[in-house]
């Protein structure tokens, strides 16, 4: 057998009507060699003999679309074939032959295939061009047939999409009238809660420190018994046998009873106060200036409460970094209904009356000593303040929070060595100005959220003699209480509506008056020691801590534009 031709041994009658496809010049040299037959022309040798078959339109299939096994026998048959234009006819004119296409016709969507179409092309001889070209208009029409239905998809789908876009448009609009109304309710909450808020924290006696006497401190329930956060505070006066002994007989103790918006018990956990205060600082993210004060004696638990506990450990962590986490988790998801917020931060300390950064570089606040920090408008119209020469930090994310946190930590360490223990005596404010824009609605909010570290409470001390050493704890004692009797006053004022308010009076009123005045909201978280040495300024902060709750700042209003 010849190579490039078909030799099957069939009967005769079988063989003369095959019209199996041959590939190879082999055909062509073959037939030269036997001076060309006609085309079409079949050799039969009789029954039981190869036949050898040359086609002049061969149907192979493309190699791609068949199985392997398939492909190989394809190739050993037509090992010659090289491209479209390829035929094993040698005897037939090569103008009059249709091209076989080696690349895959379109695909039908439906309807009427160019395949089916050209279907019968298949047994139509090289000479019938007409045929061939009529089965070519076929496969056109069919083309165009699929494309008019891809066409009509594609409107479809854009339809969808369109239809999709609007319901879109339409549920954000919904989405962003229920988060409006949620701010609305969430304030009308806040402001049912009151303006200035008061909780109460009394902090668990420390490893080494006596164990406080029974009843010196004690949490009665409240209306609705024990079951509801607790809400009040008794202090209870150790008798002093002394005083007390009257005709003989010991004086009924002291009871002191207070109430506030919310105790915690020693045993209370960061994450409770967290619970609280997380929906002031909703409030910071929806527009409205938020102060939140610790104030207490030294050793109290006011740091603990702000800033978090020893260790890094995230069970102990202030409100400081929770309040962060919160702010910008919940920034994030507001993302998604077309606002976007920027926050930026600022730290600084409040000591005698004098302002540090806490944020210039590490020990940057020494050698900045003879800088000045001054309160000033942030710009000629401009209603905010901004602390002159201080850092202003943009940030995006806790970690770069938790850094200015280090930093500040930092630099007071530098300072506590130098300057005699003065992060206790001075106010340390933490500010984050907030700033959201929704550009879909036009709106934009902004506002202060503080967290104020105040310094400590604690009175005179009656005992400090005349030296230079005692001379400037005096002077740092009158500047602080100074500064806090100051922050009264101004709660006091503001509540009472009257027509001066004495924000000049210290720094500290002066740096927060925009996140104390009308459209703001205030709490004041009073830290006590369970210690019985600590008895009188126990009782001293909590008289402060009942006064300003019995404040009431005006109705708040978001600083929206
Ligand atoms: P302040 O800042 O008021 O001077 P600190 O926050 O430094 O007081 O607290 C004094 C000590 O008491 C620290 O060792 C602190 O870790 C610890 N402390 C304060 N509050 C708590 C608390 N709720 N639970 C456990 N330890 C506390
Ligand atoms: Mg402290």
């Amino acid at each position: 057998m010849e190579k490039g031709n078909v030799e099957l041994k069939m009967p005769p009658d079988k063989a003369s009507s095959s019209r199996l496809p041959v590939i190879g010049l082999g055909a062509k040299r073959k037939l030269d060699k036997e001076n060309a037959p006609e085309p079409e022309k079949k050799r039969i040798r009789g029954p039981g003999t190869a036949v050898t078959i040359a086609i002049s339109h061969p149907r192979v299939p493309t190699v791609a679309t068949m199985p392997r096994a398939k492909k190989q026998e394809a190739a050993q048959k037509a090992p010659l074939k090289t491209g479209p234009w390829h035929t094993t006819a040698a005897t037939t004119d090569v103008k009059s032959r249709k091209p076989v296409s080696t690349t895959s016709a379109p695909k039908p969507v439906s309807g009427v295939s160019p395949k089916t179409a050209r279907k019968g092309s298949s047994k139509r001889p090289a000479w019938d061009v007409k045929g061939q070209l009529c089965d070519l208009r076929k496969e056109f029409s069919a083309c165009q047939a699929q494309l008019q239905e891809s066409m009509a998809a594609l409107a479809k789908s854009q339809a969808e999409i369109t239809t999709q876009a609007a319901l879109l448009a339409e549920r954000t609009e919904h989405l962003h009238g229920l988060e409006m109304e949620r701010r609305y309710l969430h304030n009308q909450l806040q402001e049912l809660k009151g303006n200035i808020r008061v909780f109460c924290r009394v902090r668990p006696a420390l490893p080494g420190e006596p164990t406080p006497p029974p009843g010196l401190i004690l949490f009665p329930p409240g209306p609705n018994g024990a079951s509801e956060p607790s809400t009040r505070l008794s202090l209870t006066r150790p008798t002093d046998d002394r005083c007390s002994i009257i005709g003989g007989l010991p004086g009924p103790p002291l009871r002191y009873d207070f109430s506030f918006d919310r105790v915690f018990l020693p045993g209370s956990k960061q994450n409770e106060v967290f619970e609280e205060v997380s929906l002031l600082v909703q409030s910071a993210l929806d527009g409205y200036p938020v102060c939140i004060f610790a104030y207490g004696q030294t050793g109290s638990g006011k740091t603990f409460t702000m800033e978090g506990g020893p260790g890094g450990d995230p069970q102990v962590e202030g409100l400081i970094p929770r309040a962060v986490r919160h702010l910008f988790s919940v920034a994030r998801k507001l993302e998604a209904q077309g606002w976007s917020y920027t926050f930026v931060a600022s730290y600084v300390e409040i000591y005698n009356e004098t302002i540090r950064d806490l944020l210039a570089c590490v020990g940057g606040a020494q050698k900045c000593q003879g800088t000045e920090y001054e309160i000033r408008l942030a710009g000629p119209g401009s209603k905010e303040l901004i602390v002159t020469n201080a850092q202003y930090v943009p940030v995006s994310c806790e970690e770069e929070v938790e850094a200015l946190l280090h930093l500040a930590r930092q630099n007071r360490a530098v300072a506590r060595t130098t300057q005699n223990e003065q992060s206790s005596r001075s106010h340390s404010v933490f500010q984050l100005q907030i700033s959201g824009k929704h550009m879909g609605q036009n709106l934009h909010c902004a506002a202060p959220l503080n967290l104020v570290d105040l310094a400590g409470s604690e009175r005179l001390d009656p005992g400090l003699s005349t030296g230079p050493a005692d001379r400037e704890r005096l002077k740092e004692t009158q500047a602080i209480n100074s500064s806090l009797s100051t922050l009264g006053l101004v709660i006091m004022a503001l509540s009472n509506k009257e027509p001066h308010v004495p924000y000049r009076n210290s720094k500290l009123t002066y740096l927060l008056q925009n996140s104390l005045r009308g459209s703001a909201k205030m709490l004041m978280i009073v830290n006590i020691s369970p210690l019985e040495e600590n008895f009188s300024e126990s009782l001293n902060s909590l008289r402060f801590a009942s006064k300003v709750n019995q404040c009431v700042i005006g109705t708040a209003r978001a600083n929206k534009k």
